[in-house]
């Protein structure tokens, strides 16, 4: 591998772990934003609790699913972990930072 193509693959994991982020953040938010509304239904009115329940899966699901879309390596395609930080890919070995 050339050292274009190692730029490259830094490049992608850097828009791959905003990605990643932000997504965290969204999906941590709706969830959150879902127990509130379920707790201060007084402010937010009145929703089932299977109604929010639901919402609260479908949040998580969705995360799930963008995960296993987003966070591969960009050199061999293959999922990263579960750690967020990442320096290098664990399968093969492509420097990631
Ligand atoms: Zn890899």
């Amino acid at each position: 591998m050339g050292k274009r193509d190692d730029q490259q693959v830094k490049r992608e994991f850097w828009l791959r772990q905003g990605r990643q982020l932000l997504a965290i953040a969204a999906a941590l938010f709706l969830v959150l934003l879902l127990s509130v509304v379920y707790k201060r239904h007084d402010l937010f009115g009145e929703y089932s609790k299977n109604t929010l329940m639901a919402a609260q899966l479908v949040v998580i699901t969705a995360f799930i699913g963008f995960t296993a879309f987003n966070w591969r390596c960009p050199s061999c395609k293959k999922y990263l972990g579960k750690d967020i930080h990442k320096r290098a890919c664990r399968h093969c070995k492509a420097r990631l930072r």
